[in-house]
């Protein structure tokens, strides 16, 4: 009996019930519809990547996830990243998987999987990069450029095609016998076998080209060769773009035929994706609703009798819960929401939902990273991809800590170290805990730091924290306390730039601006255009619902047509995005394009949402002061002015260390964390990263 069916007395199991019905896909009998959805990680490449990778899988295993997909692994050379030295010899090459050596490393990750749970099944992901390739042997079906690559492929003759065919069979086999239960073929966005797919980058006249058959015909060799060699009981879950979110893509009628086609050639699941990386629509930012695309999904499901898998901002249990109730997928793939939480269907099975750390879709540690070639990890969750390095070990000589603040660092403080078995009182000035996450939720597209905090709060009450709110800590305090170890989580104070006239009547700072305590005028000048700057940009520019909660608001703003399907589903729509209900100047004194420090994944999204409601950016400016007449400056050694209501300072922030300074000079034992340690570049991401890593530690 698997062990899904002996737990179905857990009360999780009654209130997400479809979530927890196992699934039989062929032979195979999946013991729930939560898939780990794939991820690269760049453990792929590391030294001790597998023995990582191994640890990193198998903790996902035992948190109750019923499969799990591996990251992208090549079948062959030119489908993958080879960098090269000047003698032409490869220096860094990514994972592929097309000799027997190589499958060997990849048992360490089946065998670890399959030990710490046999029910949970392991697929491989092969991904041929095809056009996206890094590397200079790269192929594709017509030698186009894509817009976001660095390299032109080489067009693929017939005799190249029948290798990329045979490769990617040698790779399922390899997969097959290291040990995994399936392979999923990535034929979506914007990867080789996509570009056969796509008229605009397959401009070929032979079999393979021309007409949409011809165009199919590269997938569904793929498929039904490799379905030949590995048998009938071995999982292959072909991913398609169930919409490619191109203008001129893929139209609703040849993703319902390749569906179908797919299923004949072998395929045992379909796996719905939602985008080319080269598209300008947004599709798992956190300003992206929950569960936006699972209509789509929907409809592939009508078309086919095999088991079909939805993805994109599926982050909690019952958001998987409804999309299974509602007919829309068989199963549900959850990526970055399994990098968040490990445990996520325990707690599930066990409802206990609120213990789950909440994926927020900020991309800043995992997608961020993997596109800047840094190892994976998780905002929220620090621990991932770094299993066997950071270990949240029982203590043997439990501590009385004090933790002073009770935002993102104080928080992970306390927390970690008190589930390491430290006695822990937390203090904060405010009335909730959160510090700075309380303004971040305000930001329309934030709305997901709620759940970090609702996690954190019941964190304190089940680690049995001692929370003290509405407490202004002093030395005195500290110093009756008996502590230990005392930990300054105090952060910041936004920094007040020198400068004739900030004191004016029209200068507001950020807090109060996103709090709604100053007004804002109809004519604004924000000065700093960080983060924060940016966001409260969108927070004042802003009318209406936000996108991030209702998904035809969403589609609107990003042109996208879920009912009627055109080609992509966005060719021909134009964004309708409601101008700002004020007329806002961002601005900055660096020179380089307003907003290029912003995150790497989702910067653009920010960029193009201000400039589409006529937020001006404005860089290279030398401000000189305020008065009545408005912000007067230098630009381009021209002096300027701009009429304005309002001011909003948003100049960075200093650290706020004056109970650290009094504690110190006491002879207390104190140390320092979070803004209140470094407020330059100091985000939460840093903050949970350095906490957590000193909790781990004491
Ligand atoms: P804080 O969050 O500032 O917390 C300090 C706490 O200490 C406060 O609760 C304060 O009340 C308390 N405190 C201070 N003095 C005392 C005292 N004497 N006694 C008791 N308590 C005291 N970061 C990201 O990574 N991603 C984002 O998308 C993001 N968005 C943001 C959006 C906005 C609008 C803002 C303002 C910030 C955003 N940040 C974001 C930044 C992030 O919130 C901060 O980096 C993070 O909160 C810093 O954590 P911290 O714990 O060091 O300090
Ligand atoms: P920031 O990113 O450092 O930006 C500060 C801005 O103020 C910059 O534009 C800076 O640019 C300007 N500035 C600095 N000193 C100034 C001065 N004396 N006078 C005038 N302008 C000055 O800091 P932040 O926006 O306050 O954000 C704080 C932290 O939160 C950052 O680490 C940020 O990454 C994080 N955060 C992240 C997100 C996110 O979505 N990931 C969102 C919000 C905040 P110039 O010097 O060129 O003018
Ligand atoms: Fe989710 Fe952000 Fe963690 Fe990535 S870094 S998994 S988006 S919470």
């Amino acid at each position: 009996m698997s062990a899904a069916i002996e737990h179905t007395e857990l009360p999780g199991h009654a209130k997400y019930r479809r979530l927890f019905t196992p699934l039989q896909i062929g032979s195979v009998t999946v013991k729930n519809r939560a898939i780990m959805g794939s991820m690269h990680t760049g453990l792929e490449e590391s030294p001790d990547g597998f023995e990582r990778m191994a640890a990193y899988f198998a903790e996902r295993a035992a948190g109750g996830v019923g499969m799990i997909i591996t990251g992208g692994i090549a079948p062959n050379e030119e489908g993958g990243m080879v960098f090269r030295d000047e003698n032409g010899d490869a220096v860094f090459a990514a994972s592929k998987l097309s000799t027997q050596a190589e499958a060997d490393g990849h048992r360490l990750i089946t065998d670890a999987v399959h030990t710490a749970d046999p029910d949970v099944k392991i697929c491989m992901q092969i991904l041929h990069m095809g056009p996206l390739a890094m590397n200079d042997q790269l192929v594709a079906p017509s030698a186009i450029k894509s817009r976001i690559s660095k390299f032109t492929p080489n067009e693929l003759d017939a005799a190249g095609i029948e290798k990329q065919i045979n490769d990617h069979v040698n790779c399922a086999k390899l997969a097959q016998k290291a040990g995994y239960d399936g392979v999923e073929i990535i034929g979506s966005a914007g990867y080789l076998i996509s570009t056969f797919l796509v008229e605009k980058t397959n401009q070929r006249t032979d079999e393979y080209g021309g007409s949409y058959e011809n165009r199919m015909r590269f997938a569904l060799e793929v498929v039904r060769r490799c379905r030949a060699e590995v048998g009938e009981d071995f999982i292959i879950i072909f991913r398609i773009a169930g919409m490619d979110m191109l203008q001129g893509g893929m139209s609703w009628d040849e993703v319902a035929l390749l569906s179908r086609e797919l299923e004949k050639a072998g395929a045992s699941v379909i796996s719905t994706h939602f985008t080319w990386h080269e598209s300008a629509v947004p599709t798992i930012a956190t300003m992206v609703p929950r569960a936006a695309f699972t209509s789509v999904t929907a409809r592939v499901r009508k078309e086919v009798s095999i088991p079909v898998i939805t993805s994109n901002r599926i982050n909690m249990p019952q958001v998987a819960e409804d999309v299974l109730a509602q007919g829309d997928a068989d199963l549900v793939s959850m990526a970055r929401p399994m990098l968040a939480d490990s445990e996520f269907m325990n707690k599930s099975a066990e409802d206990r939902a609120d213990e789950i750390n909440t994926c927020i879709a900020c991309n800043q540690a995992c997608l961020d990273h993997t596109f800047s070639g840094k190892t994976t990890s998780c905002l929220v969750n620090p621990r991932a991809c770094h299993e066997t390095l950071l270990k949240y070990e029982p203590t043997a000589t439990p501590k009385k800590i004090a933790v002073v603040g009770a935002g993102p660092a104080g928080l992970a403080y306390a927390t970690v170290a008190a589930e390491r078995g430290h006695h822990v009182s937390l203090y904060d000035a405010a009335a909730e805990i959160g510090g700075q996450f309380n303004l971040a939720k305000l930001v329309p597209g934030k709305e997901e730091f709620y759940e970090t905090l609702r996690y954190y709060n019941r964190m304190i009450e089940k680690l049995g924290i001692d929370l003290h709110l509405n407490t202004r800590v002093d030395t005195d305090m500290l110093a009756d306390g008996g502590f230990d170890n005392i930990v300054i989580a105090t952060g910041i104070s936004p920094r007040v730039p020198e400068l004739e006239g900030i004191d004016h009547p029209s200068v507001i700072g950020y807090v109060d601006a996103l709090r709604g305590t100053k007004p804002v005028g109809r004519k604004v000048a924000i000065m700093g255009a960080g983060g924060i700057g940016f966001d409260v940009a969108d927070f004042i520019s802003h009318d209406g619902p936000s996108g991030a909660q209702d998904i035809d608001v969403f589609a609107r703003e990003w042109g996208i047509d879920f009912k009627n399907h055109p080609r992509g589903g966005v060719t021909g729509i134009e964004p309708q995005v409601a101008s700002a209900p004020r007329e806002i100047f961002l601005m900055q004194r660096k020179e380089t394009a307003v907003g290029k420090g912003l995150g790497k994944t989702t910067g653009w999204t920010h960029r193009l949402t201000l400039s589409r409601r006529g937020v001006k950016m404005m860089n290279g400016i030398d401000y000189l002061k305020i008065d009545d007449r408005g912000l007067h400056f230098l630009r381009d050694n021209k002096p300027d002015y701009l009429e304005v209501d309002t001011i909003i300072i948003c100049a960075g922030q200093e650290p706020l260390r004056t109970v650290f300074d009094k504690a110190k000079a006491r002879g207390l034992p104190v140390e320092l964390v979070g803004g209140a340690f470094e407020a330059a570049e100091l985000d939460a991401k840093a903050a949970i990263y350095q906490a957590s890593h000193m909790a781990a530690a004491v």
